[in-house]
């Protein structure tokens, strides 16, 4: 049960690792070592990653396969394991980008409501605030005053 924390994926390379595994038939590590650089401008550790392949096939989520680089380095292809494992790692990176966004987003201090892209702010007593509409700024100050 506690293999499981080998495979945390906590960083770029290993997740544009499963992204590559995910997006070729058949991977190499050279090869994402080289997509690491071109996309990411990343140059990550060979080690690293050859690690990193290790530990997927030995927990039976890619397996080894021939391909025409495969003299230099190893071919890995996913599993049905590997693409149920993918799967559940990229919808937890979705949720993370998710909560994300949903933390930088401002509400309005009058009605609550979510404020994307332009909204309207006001300054209440020094204090910058935000508002949906300049409605629900005068709505709050009328609320300032009766209270
Ligand atoms: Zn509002």
């Amino acid at each position: 049960m506690t293999e499981e924390t080998d495979l945390k994926i906590q960083n770029l390379t290993k997740l544009y690792s499963l992204v590559m595994l995910k997006s070729k038939e058949a991977v190499t590590g050279y090869y994402i070592l080289e997509r690491l650089k071109k996309d990411l401008g990343k140059t990550a550790s060979p080690t690293y990653v050859y690690d990193f392949l290790k530990k997927l096939k030995a927990e039976g989520h890619i397996e080894e396969i021939a391909t025409e680089e495969s003299k230099r380095s190893k071919g890995y292809k996913l599993t049905l394991s590997g693409i149920d494992f993918i799967d559940r790692i990229f919808s937890r990176f979705d949720n993370l980008i998710e909560v994300a966004i949903q933390s930088k987003l401002e509400i309005c201090k009058s009605c609550g409501v979510k404020l994307y892209g332009e909204f309207h702010i006001e300054t209440i007593h020094g204090e910058e605030m935000n508002f949906c509409c300049e409605h629900c700024a005068k709505a709050y100050k009328i609320s300032l005053h009766s209270t």
